[in-house]
């Protein structure tokens, strides 16, 4: 799996059309993030655009990276895309109120 992230940041970063879309504003999680190393069931086809939105723009507002941050990677839902603010806050509030 790393070297797969690997070779995809090389491409970005490398590509002629990439116009520097890795900046200091990408997500520390990327290589080791399943979501954005296609390797969550049922991807969906707007993964590239919810890859670009909350991966390479603003992880403060992705779902995976606020559980990731509040409990540990061990604790983010195998299923859980970025854009499920509503669940992972959901689950926020399960974990604390247990
Ligand atoms: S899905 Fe979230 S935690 Fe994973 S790399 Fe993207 S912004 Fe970071």
């Amino acid at each position: 799996m790393r070297d797969s992230a690997y070779a995809y940041l090389f491409s970005l970063i490398h590509s002629p059309t990439s116009k520097g879309i890795i900046t200091m504003a990408s997500c520390e999680c990327i290589v080791m993030c399943p979501f954005f190393n296609d390797q969550m069931d049922g991807m969906p086809e707007i993964a590239e655009k919810l890859k670009e939105k909350y991966c390479l723009g603003s992880n403060v507002d992705c779902a995976r990276y606020l559980i990731r941050q509040q409990f540990g990677a061990q604790a983010v839902p195998g299923d859980l895309f970025p854009n499920d603010k509503k669940a992972a806050l959901r689950l926020i509030h399960d974990k604390l109120s247990a």
